[in-house]
């Protein structure tokens, strides 16, 4: 029979239809076709003029702003969802409706100057260095009264909405505290005055327990399948140490966080054919020391299902891989194996 969980924190409900259930290795994708580097990819060394002026770079001492010889680069987005930063916003009433100025940020952290390589692929080392950019761009903007929530996302492929394939991460500063963090902290505030204790540390001990959704544990991280996880595959790292923010990682917890980073997306790579996913990172609103209760995490979602009228008309998703079986599969996969190459049986 089909079993409806329900998310600890937000209350989501998810159906788990076993019935529908495909086995792990079937969501495998058919091999991607190799692209070489688009002569006209903004991103690509030496292309460095089809941006706007970067704001940030980790650059080799002595090259020159907006020219090669970085590393990695933060731009602001040519098309920016919001924006500009340096006013307040503006609420205002159309009849019944509530509208609001979309001020505030928009950016893009180039991950490397390499076109193809990807967190799978790029160092650890390197990722260390986009994990300071993130760090580096949130401290930048955290201090503007404007801006309510900075949100960092990263869209892996095609159909995971990346409009550009040479990888990047987006940072989004918006004049208001979206409402999937707002569940966040309602549901960490009514478990603290139930229990007294963070939700999300209570999680650690309960996964680290149950051990079968576990998919990687270090030092500071634990990456999981969530009980009540949305598509198959979906996973988490958590923090194993109470911190409502990303931010204020020291530079072993970011070089955890790095490593950490590398081997969730290797395995995807590796385990399902470099599927697309997206991910982002939830941490504390900046304004404030209202939210020590929070306790921040990045939440990747491999874009392997297609939320269609039910979950559009419910918010309830179908998910046809149980967290169990996903989180086994990705256990086990064999990272030293050569990428892969050839197409899996697989569903796409
Ligand atoms: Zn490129
Ligand atoms: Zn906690
Ligand atoms: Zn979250």
């Amino acid at each position: 029979m089909p079993q409806l969980r329900q998310d600890l924190v937000t209350q989501r409900w998810v159906a788990i239809a076993t019935e529908r259930a495909k086995r792990p290795s079937s969501f495998s994708r058919a091999a991607a076709v190799p692209v070489p580097p688009a002569a006209q990819c903004p991103f690509c060394v030496g292309h460095e003029a089809m941006t706007p002026p970067e704001v940030m770079a980790f650059r080799v001492p002595g090259t020159e702003p907006n020219t090669p010889g970085w590393e990695v680069r933060v731009v602001p987005n040519l098309y920016p969802a919001f924006g500009p930063a340096d006013l307040e916003p503006v609420i205002s009433h159309v009849g019944p409706y509530t509208t609001m100025t979309g001020v505030g940020v928009h950016e893009v952290l180039i991950s490397s100057p390499s076109h193809g390589d990807d967190f799978a692929q790029l160092p650890v080392s390197h990722i260390e260095k986009v994990v300071r950019a993130y760090i580096a761009r949130y401290d930048a903007h955290r201090q503007n009264p404007a801006i309510r929530y900075i949100l960092i996302i990263n869209n892996h492929g095609k159909e995971a909405g990346a409009s550009l394939e040479h990888p990047h991460s987006q940072l989004f500063g918006i004049p208001l505290v979206p409402s999937a963090v707002c569940e966040e902290l309602d549901g960490v505030r009514r478990y603290r005055a139930e229990s007294g204790r963070c939700v999300y540390c209570d999680i650690v001990t309960a996964e680290r327990e149950a051990g079968e959704r576990v998919i990687q544990e270090n030092d500071w991280f634990l990456v999981y399948a969530p009980f009540a996880s949305r598509t198959p595959f979906e996973a988490s790292i958590l923090p194993k140490w109470h911190a409502a923010r990303f931010e204020t990682m020291t530079v072993e917890q970011q070089k955890a966080f790095a490593s950490t980073l590398h081997d969730l997306t290797a395995r995807l790579y590796h385990g399902l054919n470099d599927p697309p996913f997206n991910f982002y990172i939830h941490t504390a609103p900046p304004h404030g020391d209202a939210e020590p209760d929070y306790h921040w995490h990045l939440e990747l979602l491999p874009k392997l299902a297609i939320a269609a009228g039910f979950e559009l008309g419910t918010g309830v998703m179908i998910n046809v891989a149980t967290p169990e079986s996903a989180a086994e599969y990705l256990r086990n996969v064999d990272l030293s194996a050569p990428a892969p190459a050839v197409s899996a049986p697989g569903v796409h």
